[in-house]
């Protein structure tokens, strides 16, 4: 349908709040933007659609927050990525306790042949302690609010419009952090954006209770190629179809489908398990990698063990032990809009690399540097690098591989 109609929208939107610093999602890239930049004394505002924080580390049910080392003994990420790892087991967890890394003492050689730097913490508790340490530190959270616009002037953004209870209004910004995982802002804002090639698989991955056990069923496991193979395992596809994650419709029938899946998946078990029942299933849709902003920089898997001058931090690959990535400064914006920066799912990468970033931990790296950056300038073209660095590295990141 093409048919265009005029209607009775408001056209003069009314200022609501202001800010030095809004973050657009309250994901784990989201959350680590919002510390970040409300630990240098800015007022920051994190909008979050939805009424929890966490996006798809806890709506999702994707409790598993991978290594923060690289397998081989070596932790690589710091900071915030590390805190909010403690953070998400704070008041409890559910499986996957790094004993080598916080329970005692251990040699690299033990921690290299041993269970990496991961958690599987509970999505609520995750949910409620990241909440009670951003109001605690005085980060104001706009819950139920979707991000649906930008005002621009002098290539910067000056307004972001929000749609909720109250209708639609709009906040006066500083500066801007894209933590929708989908780079909405960036899309809404005009900065040159990229689509996964291939798109998703399907997933329904849901929490059940059976004979007194409580437990993740993870359908649709990782992302594989569509013959099924991720290297030696074999994984089942829920479903032929590939997903994108940026239309509206496309996304509803996603998640009818994912439902279809955990319905099938669950009466089959009933057979073995007849007194089964789902005890959590994901309220927001379970997509990996939908857009991306295309950045100054686009980094890619090649450039493993690559030394960049304006590194913010490091990851490693959640897939394999041995590789780590710096992730150059320039990976997080793009310089079409001036004050407009990306943490989380959406930086710029390859396709290929993107299944590394994409992670919790990765995440959590992307959302320090970005909101720190976002709380140093509002033109991130004219940023002092080494200024932002310099902050990184007091707070206790690290940024190259050969401080390790
Ligand atoms: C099936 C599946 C399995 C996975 N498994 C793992 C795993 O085991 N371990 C791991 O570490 N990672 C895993 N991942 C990846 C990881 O969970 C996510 O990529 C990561 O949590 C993304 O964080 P984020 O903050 O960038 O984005 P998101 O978690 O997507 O957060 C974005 C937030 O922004 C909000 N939002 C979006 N648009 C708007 C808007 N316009 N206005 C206001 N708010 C908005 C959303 O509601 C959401 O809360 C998995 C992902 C999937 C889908």
């Amino acid at each position: 349908m093409s048919d265009v109609k005029e209607f009775s929208e408001q056209l003069v939107v009314k200022t609501a709040h202001e800010c030095d610093v809004l973050v657009c999602g309250g994901g784990v890239a989201g959350v680590a933007a919002a510390l970040a930049a409300r630990r240098s004394g800015k007022k920051v505002i994190l909008l979050e659609k939805s009424f929890i924080l966490g996006g798809l580390a806890t709506s999702g049910l994707v409790t598993i927050y991978l290594p923060l080392c690289d397998g081989m003994g070596r932790q690589v990420s710091f900071g915030l990525a590390e805190e909010l790892l403690k953070l998400s087991i704070k008041y409890g967890y559910e499986g996957r306790y790094p004993e080598l890394w916080l329970g005692r003492e251990a040699s690299v050689e033990e921690r290299a042949s041993g269970r990496r730097y991961e958690v599987q913490f509970n999505a609520q508790l995750f949910a409620l302690a990241a909440e009670e340490l951003l109001l605690g530190e005085g980060v104001k959270i706009l819950y139920g609010y979707l991000a649906t616009g930008v005002r621009k002037e002098n290539g910067k953004i000056t307004h972001v419009t929000v749609e909720s209870k109250s209708g639609r209004q709009a906040i006066e910004v500083g500066s801007v952090v894209d933590a929708t995982g989908d780079a909405d802002i960036c899309n809404l804002a005009g900065a040159e954006c990229a689509i996964h090639n291939k798109g998703n698989v399907l997933a329904a991955w849901y929490y059940f209770v059976a004979g007194g056990e409580y437990k993740l069923n993870m359908l649709g496991f990782c992302d594989v190629p569509d013959d099924g193979n991720r290297s030696e395992n074999k994984v089942k596809l829920l479903a032929d179809k590939r997903f994108f994650g940026v239309d509206g419709e496309e996304l509803s029938e996603m998640t009818e489908m994912s439902h279809r899946s955990l319905l099938n998946n669950l009466l089959q078990r009933r057979g073995e398990q007849p007194d089964i029942l789902p005890v959590t299933i994901a309220t927001i849709p379970q997509i990996r990698m939908t857009r991306k902003i295309v950045g100054k920089y686009v980094l890619d898997e090649s450039e493993v063990h690559t030394r960049f001058e304006d590194s913010v931090g490091m990851v490693s690959d959640w897939r394999k032990r041995g590789p780590v990535f710096e992730i150059p400064f320039r990976a997080l914006y793009g310089g079409d809009v001036k004050n407009l920066i990306t943490a989380g799912r959406c930086i710029s990468v390859t396709d290929a690399m993107w299944d590394i970033t994409r992670v919790i931990p990765d995440c959590a790296v992307t959302g320090e540097a970005a909101g720190l950056a976002a709380a140093m300038t509002d033109d991130f073209e004219k940023l002092d690098v080494a200024a932002l660095q310099s902050e990184l590295c007091a707070r206790g990141v690290k940024l190259h591989e050969s401080e390790l």
